[in-house]
């Protein structure tokens, strides 16, 4: 077993070089040998199962009771056209699915987890899923492991393994351990197990096993694949379409019985009933919502925000709170040094804190530097000082590590130096300074004095109150004890961290949209309140509440405050959780973003949690419902704007489905019921080619529908408001009920000639009306005349080619003969397109009252 071999034995079996890593060239065969970090074939979206998911749907079935019943009324064109429906509907759905699947996919691959490995000698981040055994991985604090490791090196490593073990308590690593005896996992100290998380500290290990071999793989309960999530929307569609199915059927079977006493021929009605039912489910709803969503998270992705979770981009529109994070999301990360304050006066560091600068640091400058910006920024600063960073390194070794975390906001690191053993601390000052009790001033050191804090702590609230970011530095001689006690005060440096370009404008876009953007930082009070006044987030200081003052309130009154809170300061990630808990409490839909290691509960937590997709961990991507691949605080914002949009888009398709399908029922229904001498306003054919060309079609592009400009000027959504809310039921109802009497009063109005043309007559206005209703919807608050019809070209195509067509169904003989439509003379046209049109005037006349 890997644990009971030494690590040197390891390497040599599995032919790795500790300085190189695999070969490139080696990779393909060491896959074929040890086999892919793949649980199974990811299940892609395929055609075939597709189509036979299509072919299941009732409604087939009763599509194909309808080509019996026409075969049997020997009408055979009849029954080849309902064929072709059936398979065009199937060809139909099986394309937008498997555009919709594709699409969804790909969200899936481009936040799927990555590693980064040694390869031929350099360092590289591939996707987790290509490694091999044998590959050299690096691990730091917030990676998810993403294969079985046998750990070679570690520094203060800990593991949460509650998945494998259901141990929560963090797991100590130690690489230099070795067990003779079998161990249970648990007790595996020298390895890291994939899918667990490292909760603190840094190593590096060697592949031993991949997913299926892996001790997860073992379990095959955590190997399902999430299952495909129904959002709120869609499940309540899905009720309401079932809801309005067995509606349908209802009136259809009553509409037979109705027929049936009138006497009717029973098998034409029989049909007739079919058809209705056929296009009067409204089986086109869930799968209207499902392409829209699908389509609309790609453009979001194109935009920088990948959506994992599909519920988010409803909820998005209901956001009323941002927590946003400081640095790298308001700010750009791009520390510079501005101020360095040692020897009691600003000025330049001295030898002894240049020295703490550079060994108390995991950066690397060279050509491709590595590391965070603010480490970077100090190794730049010492090198210009005249440091040879590389030189003082290799002089002066680290013995060891107490890491930093955003709790103790600190980090010491013990070195070998030539004088002795020294450790060297780095920090917030509030973490520093009351640990020292000595000072160093020109060479010598004196003891710390009360005046002495104060001072240094003016002229650290004087930078903080300019925005800049302190880091104070100590040592002391290392004893041994790695105690970050009695420290001696080197000094501290100042950084200027630009704000991002647009964050103000995006801030204020946000607060127009009724939405408060609310700033969550590790960082210092003040500093964070200066830069929040620039991003004109908060004024003054009673808006701003510190991590100290947040554990000094119960939740009552923390829910009391918390409204009017704009800044969170000096908090860690367990204050983050109680942040969202008040949020949520007093009301809000808490939008929140994270990066670090800790921050994947209050992710969790949030209604919508936003991972950085370029400096966060993996465990916050995992935990989050979008990543944002920018880390822009602005992409949030266009996050929202595009929720709201998607949300309105799929509301314009469905209404416009329902309106049309209620016309339907309506215009069969009345007719057959008031005038019982008559034979059906509508043949079957026709009703279903209604529902094929006029429903389908315009539905799709409402969903595609450019966004409106005033989307970002009206207050959230409340959350639990329906797609029926501000009238917006009533709107579909009166629409559904003037497109079914414009069918009939066609339909009356052919009838002064034959039977055929008053059918034809209906036919053309049922779906001329529909058409011309799409154009309604385009804008559900604007007249369509001020509507910027010209920006959906989808819209305006579908319209002029809907008309055409119908205008050719009832033109070309042969369709006629398909579709039992006859030529219409020219009063007969001027009558259908009067009544069809008159539903955009009846529309625009509701609207100056509403
Ligand atoms: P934000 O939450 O907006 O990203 P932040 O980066 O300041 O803000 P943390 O990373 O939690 O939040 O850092 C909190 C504090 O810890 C910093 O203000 C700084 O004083 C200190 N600190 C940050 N990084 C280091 C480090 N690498 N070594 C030592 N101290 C650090």
């Amino acid at each position: 077993m890997p644990y009971q071999t030494p690590t040197y034995q390891l390497l040599k079996e599995l032919s790795v070089n500790e300085n190189v890593g695999v070969h490139a060239r080696e990779v393909e065969q060491r896959r074929q040998r040890f086999g892919a970090n793949v649980f199974e074939e990811v299940r892609r979206a395929s055609i075939a199962r597709l189509f036979l998911e299509q072919v299941k749907d009732p409604m087939i079935l009763i599509l194909c009771a309808a080509v019996l019943i026409s075969l049997f009324l020997q009408e055979v064109v009849d029954a080849g056209i309902i064929l072709l429906v059936i398979v065009l509907n199937a060809l139909i759905g099986v394309l937008q699915q498997y555009r919709s699947e594709q699409a969804l996919q790909a969200l899936k691959d481009m936040s799927s987890p990555k590693a980064m490995v040694l390869r031929d000698g350099e360092y590289q981040s591939i996707d987790a899923r290509e490694l091999v055994v044998g590959d050299l991985v690096f691990l730091q604090a917030g990676n998810i492991v993403p294969a079985d490791l046998r750990l070679l090196e570690t520094v203060s490593m800990r593991c949460e393994e509650s998945m494998l073990t259901g141990e929560s308590d963090l797991v100590e690593k130690d690489a230099t351990l070795l067990y003779p005896q079998e161990q249970p996992i648990a007790d595996q100290h020298n390895m890291a197990f994939m899918s667990t998380v490292v909760a603190a500290g840094h190593g590096h290990g060697i592949v031993v096993r991949c997913a299926k071999d892996s001790e997860v793989g073992k379990i095959a309960a955590l190997l399902k694949e999430e299952s495909e999530e129904k959002t709120p929307l869609q499940q309540r569609l899905a009720s309401l379409s079932r809801l309005l199915g067995i509606g349908s059927v209802v009136i259809c079977l009553l509409l037979f019985l109705i027929a049936l006493a009138q006497g009717r021929d029973l098998l034409d009605m029989l049909l007739v009933s079919i058809s209705l039912a056929v296009a009067a489910i409204p089986e086109g709803l869930p799968a209207v919502v499902t392409i829209v969503l699908a389509f609309g998270v790609t453009a979001m992705s194109r935009k920088n925000a990948i959506v994992r979770h599909l519920h988010a981009v409803e909820t998005l529109g209901s956001v009323n709170v941002i927590c946003s994070d400081k640095t790298g999301t308001l700010t750009q990360n791009r520390m510079c040094v501005s101020d360095v304050y040692c020897d009691n006066a600003y000025g330049r560091a001295n030898r002894r804190l240049l020295e703490a600068v550079v060994l108390c640091n995991h950066a690397h400058l060279g050509s491709d530097p590595m590391g965070e910006p603010m480490e970077l920024a100090l190794l730049q600063h010492a090198k210009e000082a005249g440091i040879d960073v590389e030189a003082l390194r290799r002089q002066c070794p680290q013995l060891h590590e107490i890491p930093f975390d955003s709790v103790r906001k600190r980090m010491s690191s013990v070195h070998q130096m030539p004088q002795g053993t020294r450790m060297m601390v780095k920090g917030a000052l509030e973490q520093v300074l009351p640990r020292c009790d000595r000072l160093l001033v020109e060479g010598r050191t004196l003891r710390l004095r009360g005046e002495d804090r104060q001072r240094i702590q003016q002229a650290c609230a004087q930078l903080a109150r300019a925005a800049k970011r302190i880091l104070a530095f100590a040592d002391r001689r290392e004893d041994g004890s790695f105690a970050e006690e009695q420290l001696v005060f080197l000094g501290f440096i100042a950084f200027i961290d630009p704000l991002r370009e647009g964050v103000a404008e995006s801030v204020e876009t946000a607060r127009r949209a009724g939405i408060d953007v609310v700033m969550i930082t590790g960082d210092h009070p003040m500093t964070a309140l200066a830069i929040a006044r620039e991003l004109q987030i908060a004024q003054g200081e009673d808006e701003v509440l510190s991590g100290a003052q947040l554990d000094a309130l119960d939740e009552t009154s923390l829910r009391r405050q918390i409204r009017k809170v704009r800044v969170f300061a000096r908090v860690t990630p367990s204050h983050k959780v109680r942040i969202v808990d008040a949020f949520k409490q007093s009301g809000a839909i808490v939008a929140m973003s994270g990066d670090g290691v800790n921050d994947a509960p209050s992710l969790k937590r949030a209604d919508i949690g936003i991972a950085m997709g370029k400096n966060g961990s993996d465990v916050c991507r995992q935990a989050s419902d979008i990543i944002l691949t920018d880390d822009r605080f602005e992409t949030i914002v266009d996050a929202v704007s595009e929720g709201r949009h998607l949300y309105m888009n799929i509301q314009k398709a469905v209404l416009y489905l329902l309106s049309c399908n209620l016309g339907e029922i309506m215009a069969l229904f009345l007719a057959i019921a008031l005038l019982p001498s008559m034979p059906a306003p509508l043949a079957a054919v026709q009703i279903l080619w209604v529902n094929l060309v006029t429903d389908a079609f315009p539905a799709l592009a409402l969903g595609v529908d450019p966004k409106e400009q005033d989307v970002m000027s009206k207050k959230p959504r409340p959350k639990k408001e329906g797609l029926f809310a501000h009238g917006m039921g009533l709107f579909t109802v009166l629409n559904g009920m003037y497109i079914g009497t414009v069918t009939l009063v066609a339909f009356r109005f052919g009838l002064q000639q034959d039977i055929a043309h008053a059918q034809t007559m209906a036919f053309m206005v049922l779906s001329m009306t529909q058409l011309f209703h799409s154009l309604n919807l385009h804008s559900l608050s604007r007249s369509l005349f001020h509507s910027h019809l010209m920006a959906n070209r989808w819209l305006l195509l579908t319209f002029v080619f809907g008309i055409a067509l119908q205008i050719l169904v009832c033109t070309l003989p042969l369709a006629q003969q398909l579709l039992h439509t006859v030529s219409l003379d020219l009063i007969s046209w001027l009558v259908v397109m009067g009544l069809s049109a008159s539903v955009i005037a009846i529309n625009e006349f509701a609207r100056l009252f509403r």
